[in-house]
């Protein structure tokens, strides 16, 4: 029987999670056993999802992100005319 050993980051030594969905369900899952809530972001040095008992958004948003249009959801469905 082989056990999961989680890479760690170089960087932050967090565990390294591939994508968000994993990093999420492990953030779920130390909520329900521990009830600490995480965070899920990216890591900036390693690329991978990392977690974090740090609410992300308190820091302050870059200029270059205000730039970022806000996409409103399609409203209209136009329906198709045969
Ligand atoms: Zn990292």
């Amino acid at each position: 029987m082989h056990y999961f050993v989680p890479k760690r980051c170089a960087s932050t030594s967090k565990i390294m999670y591939h994508d968000k969905v994993t990093a999420q369900r492990a953030a779920e899952q130390s909520y329900i056993d521990r009830g600490t809530q995480l965070w899920t972001y990216r890591c900036q040095y390693c690329g991978c999802w990392h977690l974090t008992s740090h609410e992300p958004g308190s820091y302050l948003p870059s200029p270059a992100n205000r730039q970022q249009r806000q996409r409103s959801r399609k409203r209209g469905y136009k329906p198709r005319r045969r």
